[in-house]
């Protein structure tokens, strides 16, 4: 069986030895040793200024809105994970979809200022695939405006763009480290910001609004991260080199196989160091779709059609269309993609792709 994706585990032995440190000092959560090494070690790694290890990649979304103070409209994008839009909704405020570009497939960002009103307060983008949102005119358009900007970066681990990490732009920025994310601690995510007084904020946002045992410097919930999960991270970390090496391979091979085919694949930005976290297609039509992910999964390859349904298209929302994003959600089928994914796997997958379009 191929899934569309498939979790690197370290060497057994490398994470028990450092799970042992957890086991030396009795101690499993709250901000341990592994966890404050993790965040050292990743800080270093992304070249970031300020970061904060998290449970997961949701829980910091709502962090990010709680802790700007963001209420009313949040600008967003329809193709997405559902966690961008819940987070907004789960804070109580309203999503506001803007459509994305058609090749880039990042919020459209000369269609923001069109859905702005006077109860917008931020823009909540994700840089889907890992491909950055255009951060220079969103930028502008925030600043005109007086809105905040976040991102959701849960696909952006090891990005850079224009020379750094994609995680320092925006006021805050998220990582998910779920175990089908390029880099992970099993479950897990991030946090990162520009400043240590905002950092600061962040922290006690997730620990409850602690500071220190008897003292609360606000509203506050529980989304630690575990020793178990720092020592995952910091047993995976190493083999980063290796891993984005390895995927890189693996798109050079789709890349091959497609080239000059009818098939439409990611357009990556100018200026971009990306991670191969995924490998999507558009199809000229959702049926060419299906008949694709049928004919694999009669072998046992599993495709995901990510992202689908649109975000707009959730039950809980207002239903309104958007002609990019309706289009490029129902024909987008992501094909496994893998470290160890084999070139014979490969060649199968492409054959079939190939024989059907
Ligand atoms: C995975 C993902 C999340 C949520 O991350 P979890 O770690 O699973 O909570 C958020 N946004 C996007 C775009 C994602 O793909």
């Amino acid at each position: 069986m191929i899934n569309v994706t498939k979790t690197f585990l370290p060497p057994q032995e490398e994470y028990q030895a450092i799970l042992k440190r957890a086991w030396d000092a009795g101690w499993l959560t709250n901000r341990g040793v592994l966890v404050r090494e993790l965040e050292a070690k990743l800080k270093a790694y992304l070249g970031v200024s300020n970061i904060l290890a998290t449970t997961n990649g949701t829980l910091p979304l709502q962090i990010a809105i709680k802790a700007l103070g963001l209420s009313g409209e949040i600008i967003t994008t329809p193709f997405s994970y559902v966690a961008t839009t819940s987070s907004i909704v789960w804070e109580g405020c309203t999503p506001v979809f803007v459509d994305i570009h058609p090749e880039y497939l990042t919020i459209d960002e000369t269609k923001i200022e069109a859905a702005i009103t006077s109860k917008t307060s931020a823009i909540l983008a994700t840089h889907v695939f890992g491909n950055p949102c255009h951060v220079e005119a969103i930028q502008v358009i925030a600043d005109k405006y007086n809105l905040k900007v976040i991102y959701d970066g849960a696909h952006a681990f090891g990005v850079t763009y224009k020379g750094q990490s994609l995680f320092n732009y925006g006021d805050i920025s998220t990582c998910s480290f779920h175990a089908t994310k390029v880099f992970h601690t099993g479950e897990g995510g991030a946090l990162f910001c520009k400043s240590s007084a905002q950092l600061k904020k962040l922290l006690y946002c997730h620990n409850f609004g602690h500071d220190g045992p008897e003292n609360f410097l606000g509203l506050g919930i529980n989304a630690k991260i575990s020793e178990l999960q720092g020592a995952m991270g910091l047993a995976v970390l190493p083999y980063m080199k290796a891993i984005l090496e390895a995927r890189k391979a693996v798109a050079d091979m789709y890349d091959d196989a497609f080239h000059g085919k009818a098939l439409q694949k990611l357009k990556l930005r100018d200026d971009t160091q990306w991670n191969y976290g995924y490998y999507p297609v558009v199809f000229k039509s959702e049926a060419a779709l299906l008949k694709v992910k049928k004919a694999l999964e009669a072998e046992q390859i599993f495709a995901r059609r990510y992202f689908f349904p649109g975000l707009n298209h959730l039950p809980y929302l207002k239903k309104l269309k958007f002609e990019v994003s309706d289009i490029v959600s129902t024909r987008i089928l992501c094909l496994p993609m893998f470290h160890d994914l084999q070139k014979k796997e490969l060649e199968k997958i492409t054959s079939i792709v190939l024989h059907i379009i």
